[in-house]
């Protein structure tokens, strides 16, 4: 049984993926920071069901937190996989009123948990030889987000790190990729008005807001053993918005 890790799956695009995950036979690992009571009611639905399943705690933005969660993992399972850099927040705000805490916390959590992350997952992938890593970026991070400078930064280097990655890491058998969804309806965009989600609707040509699904299934094509000959790719899963 493989073993996925899916950081900020308590809730949105990653506690999806950890259901699509589960429900194809892998062993799942849910990461939550602050949402405990739907992390773990997550992984009791999963478990009840029959299917694989744990949480683990972690703030993955700090580089202790990720190395003794990963350090849990190898005692309990031996390592990761496939891991999905999901884990991420948004802001939105003038680029002059953008604080320094501000910018650094959107660095941290969005860019450098997946550097955290992918540092500490290598090391038993490269050992067995295998592993497939698919970073959750953005479209603001492909073509910028006015009113986002520091999402779309943080967002537009996940896509960096994807590409010089899966370079490095070509002849080792581990496939790094990236997925940049557009507009999907979870928590992180619920202060959008049914006005606004009607303009997006109106501004996308397949004329729909995407859901966590639609996300979902994208990470787990690139994460199939068959994908092996996709590395360093963006895909952009947004209903045509950019193009
Ligand atoms: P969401 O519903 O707000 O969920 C965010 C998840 O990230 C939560 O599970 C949260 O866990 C976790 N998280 C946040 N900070 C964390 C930290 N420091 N350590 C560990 N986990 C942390 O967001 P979403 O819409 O599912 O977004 C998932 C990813 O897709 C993000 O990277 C986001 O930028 C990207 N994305 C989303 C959209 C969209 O329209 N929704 C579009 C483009 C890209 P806790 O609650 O446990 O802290």
């Amino acid at each position: 049984m493989k073993n996925v890790l899916i950081t900020g799956a308590s809730r949105g695009i990653g506690a999806e993926c950890a259901g699509m995950f589960a429900r194809k036979g892998y062993h799942v690992i849910i990461n939550y920071n602050s949402s405990q009571t739907a992390a773990d009611d997550l992984c009791r639905k999963l478990t009840g069901n029959g299917l694989s399943a744990e949480t683990i705690k972690a703030d993955v933005s700090n580089p202790e937190q990720v190395r003794d969660m990963f350090h849990n993992i190898e005692m309990l399972c031996g390592g990761v996989d496939v891991l999905v850099n999901n884990a991420g927040i948004a802001q939105t705000k003038l680029f002059t009123d953008i604080t320094d805490d501000e910018w650094n916390r959107m660095i941290s959590v969005n860019l450098s948990s997946a550097f955290y992350c992918c540092r500490s997952a290598l090391p038993y992938m490269i050992r067995q030889k295998y592993g497939r890593i698919i970073n959750i970026s953005s479209m603001w991070g492909q073509v910028g987000g006015s009113c986002e400078v520091h999402y779309s930064a943080a967002k537009a280097g996940v896509i960096g790190l994807t590409k010089a990655l899966a370079m490095e890491e070509g002849l080792s058998g581990i496939t790094v990729n990236c997925i940049a969804p557009g507009v999907i309806k979870t928590d992180m965009t619920s202060h959008l008005t049914d006005e606004d989600l009607s303009e997006l609707k109106n501004e996308t040509p397949t004329g729909t807001i995407g859901t966590p699904s639609d996300i979902a299934r994208a990470v787990l094509f690139l994460a199939d053993e068959g994908s092996s000959f996709i590395t360093g790719q963006v895909l952009g899963v947004n209903g045509g918005f950019t193009v």
